[in-house]
């Protein structure tokens, strides 16, 4: 069990032959050892990148004790857990209860019995993988309230949440900034003549493309059906517009596939800006952009227009 993945740990212990039985016993259960000879360097192990999720503590070190190192870590984060057993020739009760205090999980006292450290850091491990999976279970949950189930881009709440944090920094800056409401032209007619999944397909394609076409500060949302919405920091008018017609090519300019089927897609865009200085709201912005898409739906589709300002309902 203990060998199928091969799960690191620190073993942190000044004295020499102590240390060299540790790291013998440790590697023989299929641990993958790093030692430490004082509590300096097991801080900083425990600090680093890819730090291990365990470690075997000795108390007694020279520069900070074991109790020390234990304490500070507890202090610094709680995720990821690190599991902590802790050595000691101090056997009183009093001296447990220091330990458990300063966020030690378990405490063994030497000479201690191999079998019974081993076993102590099974039941660790399990409790390290169990937080592991718990965290991964809390980013999926975090990915699938955030994201939308069939383009993997942000969903409506997201990309709306973003929205008004962006809008709200520019304001303050104060920046330009700039959304964009992209809308498929006749997608009904992809569905009606390829069939549903073939729409599904051209919603994926259109997100890969479009984000690929973005600088790497811009968000990009469904915002409904077939409808995206994007955030362009820092951006004006021009910038905006400029986004928006390679957004629009990156459509217009190859057909998509499906199966055998070759067919064109574009799409029309709306562009809202607020100038740099201006306080916009984030409906009013919306509204805007909207509306300049319904003009570039009105005059004839697979354009991009421009909101005009001076409609700004604040
Ligand atoms: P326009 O150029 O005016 O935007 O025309 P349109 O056909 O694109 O717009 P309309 O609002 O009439 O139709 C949008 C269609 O998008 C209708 C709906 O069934 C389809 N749609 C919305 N969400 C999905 C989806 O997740 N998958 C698929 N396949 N179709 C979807
Ligand atoms: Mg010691
Ligand atoms: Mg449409
Ligand atoms: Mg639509």
């Amino acid at each position: 069990m203990e060998a199928a993945r091969r799960m690191k740990i620190l073993a942190a212990e000044d004295n020499p032959i102590s240390q060299s039985m540790l790291r013998s016993m440790l590697t023989k259960w299929g641990y993958e050892v790093l030692t430490a000879a004082n509590g300096n360097e097991a801080w900083n192990i425990l600090q680093s990148a890819e730090a291990p999720r365990m470690a075997i503590l000795d108390w007694m070190m020279p520069g900070q004790d074991g109790v020390e190192v234990c304490r500070r870590l507890r202090a610094a984060s709680a995720e990821p857990y690190t599991y902590i057993l802790l050595l000691t020739a101090r056997s009183d009760s009093q001296d447990l209860v220091e330990a458990i205090d300063a966020g030690a999980d378990d405490y063994l006292t030497k000479p201690f019995n191999s079998s019974e450290l081993r076993a102590r850091l099974r039941a660790g491990r399990r409790i390290v993988e169990l937080q592991e999976q718990l965290l991964e279970a809390q980013e999926a949950l975090r990915e699938r309230a955030t994201h939308d189930g069939l383009t993997s881009l942000y969903n409506r709440v997201a990309i709306l949440d973003l929205l008004r944090q962006e809008l709200a920094r520019a304001t303050r800056e104060p920046l330009p900034f700039s959304i964009l409401m992209a809308d498929l032209d006749h997608f009904k007619e992809i569905n009606d003549r390829h069939g549903h999944q073939a729409g599904d397909e051209v919603l994926r394609e259109a997100a890969r493309r479009m984000k690929k076409t973005m600088r790497c500060y811009d968000s990009l949302g469904r915002y409904g059906g077939e409808e995206f919405l994007v955030v362009l920091p820092s951006c004006d008018e021009c910038g905006a517009w400029t986004m928006a017609e390679r957004l629009r090519q990156s459509l217009g300019d190859e057909p998509f596939a499906f199966g055998e089927a070759l067919f064109p897609i574009t799409c029309s865009i709306g562009c809202a800006t607020q100038p740099a200085g201006d306080a916009y709201d984030c409906d009013s912005l919306i509204r805007l952009a909207d509306g300049a898409l319904y003009t570039a739906k009105h005059r004839g589709r697979n354009r991009t227009e421009v909101a005009q300002p001076e409609l700004v309902v604040l």
